[in-house]
């Protein structure tokens, strides 16, 4: 950084130059790393209830990672154990992981689709209805 400073404008302007027709030369879009989101819920989040972090504890392994994942369906916070190996192992960066989650109030069936990168942060989700071949 202190390097920049150091140089004279005209110095700068020229390296800016450079660097742009390069990229434009490669046909490169750059390719903006995925923002991770700032308000993912962690265990230090205020307002998780006491019930809540019982459960954490319960499902929490030595192989098990829990997160928390905010059901948009029940519009509750839910734990979800993630095997730490399906992600470990995994080779793709971001890993979808689907739960399948049950309201015991309203007996629908919904299941989260999370996409957890490999620090097991959640980078997407969606939900969707579950459809059971009993056939
Ligand atoms: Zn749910």
């Amino acid at each position: 950084m202190n390097d920049i400073k150091n140089l004279k404008p005209e110095k700068v302007k020229e390296d800016l130059k450079d660097k742009s027709k390069e990229d434009m030369d490669l046909n490169i879009p750059a390719i903006p790393e995925a923002p991770k989101k700032k308000d993912r819920i962690t265990l230090d989040s205020p307002g998780l209830t006491t019930d809540l972090l019982c459960k954490i504890k319960k499902l929490e392994q030595k192989n098990i990672k829990v997160v928390l994942v905010n059901c948009e369906r029940c519009r509750e916070v839910i734990p979800v154990p993630i095997p730490k190996n399906s992600i470990k192992k995994s080779e793709l960066p971001v890993v979808p992981i689907s739960f399948v989650h049950k309201n015991p109030k309203r007996k629908d069936l919904h299941c989260i689709t999370l996409h957890l990168d490999h620090d097991f942060d959640i980078r997407r989700q969606r939900i969707s209805d579950v459809i059971l071949d009993l056939e």
